[in-house]
C-alpha cells in the first residue's frame, strides 16, 4: 500500500482502490470486489502493519467493487461495519446496486459500462451494518473524519473529509485518470451533479478516489474549476 498523507494509505486492488487510515488502529475504508481480503491483508502486511489491527470497516457505498470483500473481512476479524443509512438495508441484503445506471457521456464510459459493468453480478454477500451514518457524522480517526453525504452515484454514497490532513476519500462521486471526471454511471445524474458542487465548496487539498489517481494538491480548487459553474 502507499502513502498518501500523514495518517492514509492506498490499496490498489485492480480497477479499484480501498484505504487504510492508521490511527486507533487500522480503519479499512472500502474492500473491492469479493475474493480482495487475501490482497488487503498482503498489502498491510508488506507496509509493516498487522492486518489484525483492522478495527473497522467503512463502505462508501454499495457497489460490488467497494463492498465485495466486507462480509469476509468481518467474519474474519470480527469488526464493526459503517456505511450510510440509506445504503445499509441493500448492504445488509446483498444487494449491489439499483436501477437506473445512468451511463455518463464518452466513448470510454461506453466501453468501461458494457465491458465491465452490465455483466457485473448485482449482488455482495449480505454483511451487517452496525453503525449507519449520516451526514456530518464526524468519527474519532486521526483527528475527525467528517462523514459527507454525496448522493446520486448512490442513494447512500458518502465521501470521507479527514479535516486534519487536508484529504477528502471521494469514492465513486466522480473519478480521476487524465483529471476530474464524471463517474461511468449514476443513479441520479442531477443528484449526482448537486453532490459534486456541495463537495467542491469544502476545503481539501488532496483527494482520492475509488477508481483513478490521487491529487496532491489544490484538490478543491479542482473540483471546483470542473464541477461548479
Ligand atoms: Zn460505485
Ligand atoms: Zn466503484
Amino acid at each position: 500500500m502507499r502513502k498518501i498523507s500523514e495518517s492514509v494509505y492506498q490499496i490498489t486492488l485492480g480497477p479499484v482502490n480501498a484505504f487504510v487510515i492508521d490511527d486507533n488502529g487500522l480503519t479499512l475504508i472500502d474492500t473491492g470486489y469479493a475474493g480482495s481480503t487475501d490482497r488487503i491483508f498482503k498489502s498491510i502486511s508488506k507496509a509493516g502493519k498487522n492486518p489484525e489491527d483492522i478495527k473497522r470497516i467503512i463502505l462508501t457505498h454499495l457497489h460490488p467493487d467497494h463492498a465485495g470483500s466486507a462480509a469476509e473481512i468481518k467474519r474474519r476479524l470480527n469488526i464493526p461495519l459503517l456505511a450510510h443509512e440509506l445504503d445499509a438495508d441493500l448492504i445488509e441484503n446483498g444487494t449491489g446496486g439499483r436501477n437506473p445506471k445512468v451511463l455518463s457521456p464518452g466513448l470510454l464510459n461506453w466501453l468501461v459500462f458494457h465491458i465491465f459493468i452490465k455483466r457485473a453480478p448485482m449482488k455482495t454477500e449480505p454483511a451487517q451494518v452496525d453503525q449507519r451514518l449520516t451526514d456530518n457524522d464526524v468519527l474519532d480517526i486521526a483527528g475527525g473524519l467528517q462523514v459527507v453525504h454525496t448522493p446520486g452515484h448512490s442513494k447512500g454514497h458518502i465521501a470521507l473529509l479527514l479535516q486534519e490532513e487536508g484529504l477528502l476519500i471521494a469514492g465513486d462521486i466522480c473519478a480521476n485518470f487524465i483529471g476530474l471526471e464524471l463517474s461511468t454511471i449514476y443513479e441520479d445524474m442531477a443528484v449526482a451533479k448537486a453532490s459534486l458542487s456541495k463537495v467542491a465548496d469544502l476545503d481539501f487539498d488532496k483527494a482520492v478516489f475509488g477508481h483513478g489517481i490521487m491529487i496532491r494538491s489544490h484538490a478543491s480548487k479542482k473540483f471546483k474549476k470542473a464541477f461548479k459553474r
